[in-house]
């Protein structure tokens, strides 16, 4: 009998999904910053506590507005974990920034917010933290940091929607952060993404960039009696039927990351004797993180395991993948002055980092079938 594959991620719908997007089609409104999207983003707002949230069609760029927003250039230097997604980079990239690429944590694979002072100089404009796996980094020293060397806080919070810190949600420390909305994230609308913005003296112009450069949002409100180009900019709205989907999605966020927890706690139960046995170390949350439930990984000894386990996998019909090349060592971040060892922990677990299928519609039949196949190895 075939087995039937256990793919990696699978798209979740949580029932009203079809529900609005014929509410959007029939409402004959289908460019963005209609309803929907004024529900999601009020949604968001509320639920976070932030001044201001506008969607954005990717995380991508919700990250290519930060940018522009604090009006980063040639000749300034960005701090970045080395250990990301290229988005977080390409963004000031894009506006002829440099990368300063900071190693991470091994425990939670998050910045590593001790050797941020030794990254500084006196070009250095910004941080642009990650929380990875929806696990806050450690945002008092980092904002001290960026206190002390007067610099912009932006958080890739890609991973970590509805996730805190202290008490504090992620998204809610930087001056902007960038949330995903991509089919592999928690919530999802195929492609899309937010930009929160929590220092009020940036919205107008975030609204303004988001619309071609025109300030288009304030004639809408009645506050100018035209529109015109203002700024720099580009189109950034995703239309309504994307912010329809959206919104279901984000209407069942309790019953999202209540399944996502269940599924994350089960892994970590039932594999932690096999882990201790084999030398596989498991995800660390700190006290006083409140986590997302973005994802499951495994740290092998080595690459040659890492490898053995996903051809292992793969071969009863189980989707393993890994993640995150180093950047300083990618083409670009070589191009950069990036040279091997200057972020060690970044090269050594890049090469031993495997994430277990993780996705919220994943039966307990599923999961056993992964969790049995990883123990008999
Ligand atoms: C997924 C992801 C992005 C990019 O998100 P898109 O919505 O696909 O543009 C950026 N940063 C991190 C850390 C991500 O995981």
């Amino acid at each position: 009998m075939p087995m039937d594959l256990i793919p990696f991620n699978r798209p979740f719908l949580a029932g009203n999904e079809q529900e609005y997007l014929r509410q959007a089609v029939d409402s004959g409104r289908l460019s963005g910053d209609g309803s929907f999207t004024q529900r999601a983003s009020a949604l968001l707002e509320s639920a976070l506590g932030v001044k201001k949230v506008l969607l954005t069609t990717s995380c991508t760029h919700a990250l290519d507005m930060s940018a522009m927003l604090l009006d980063l250039q040639p000749g300034d230097e960005v701090i970045v974990p080395a250990f990301t997604f290229v988005s977080t980079v390409n963004a000031f990239v894009l506006r002829g920034a440099r990368p300063v690429f900071a190693d991470i944590r091994p425990d939670t694979l998050n910045l590593d917010a001790e050797h941020l002072e030794s990254l500084v100089t006196e070009r250095t404009k910004a941080i642009y933290p990650v929380h990875y796996a929806g696990v806050g980094c450690s945002m008092e020293a980092i904002l001290s940091a960026a206190k002390r060397h007067h610099l912009q806080v932006v958080e890739d919070n890609a991973h970590g929607l509805f996730a805190s810190y202290h008490g504090q949600m992620l998204g809610t420390f930087g001056a902007l952060a960038a949330q995903s909305f991509h089919e592999t994230k928690n919530f999802t609308c195929g492609e899309g993404g937010a930009l929160l913005i929590n220092d009020p003296a940036l919205v107008e112009r975030a609204e303004i960039i988001r619309e071609k450069g025109t300030n288009r949002s304030r004639f809408f409100r009645g506050q100018v009696d035209k529109y015109t180009w203002v700024d720099m900019g580009s189109s950034y709205l995703p239309s309504e039927m994307l912010a329809a989907f959206l919104l279901a999605q984000l209407e069942a966020r309790n019953e999202i990351q209540r399944r996502r927890r269940v599924i994350w706690e089960r892994y970590d139960t039932e594999l932690a004797q096999w882990a201790e046995n084999n030398g596989v170390r498991r995800p660390v949350i700190p006290a006083g993180v409140e986590q997302a439930y973005h994802m499951y990984y495994l740290l092998f000894p080595g690459l040659a395991e890492r490898t053995a386990f996903i051809q292992y996998m793969k071969e009863r019909g189980i989707m393993c993948v890994f993640h995150y090349l180093p950047l300083h060592l990618s083409p670009m971040g070589l191009g950069f002055g990036g040279k091997e060892g200057d972020c060690p922990v970044t090269e050594d677990i890049s090469d031993r980092l495997v994430r277990l299928p993780f996705y919220t519609g994943m039966s307990a039949e599923e999961q056993g079938r992964v969790i049995g196949a990883v123990k008999k190895i």
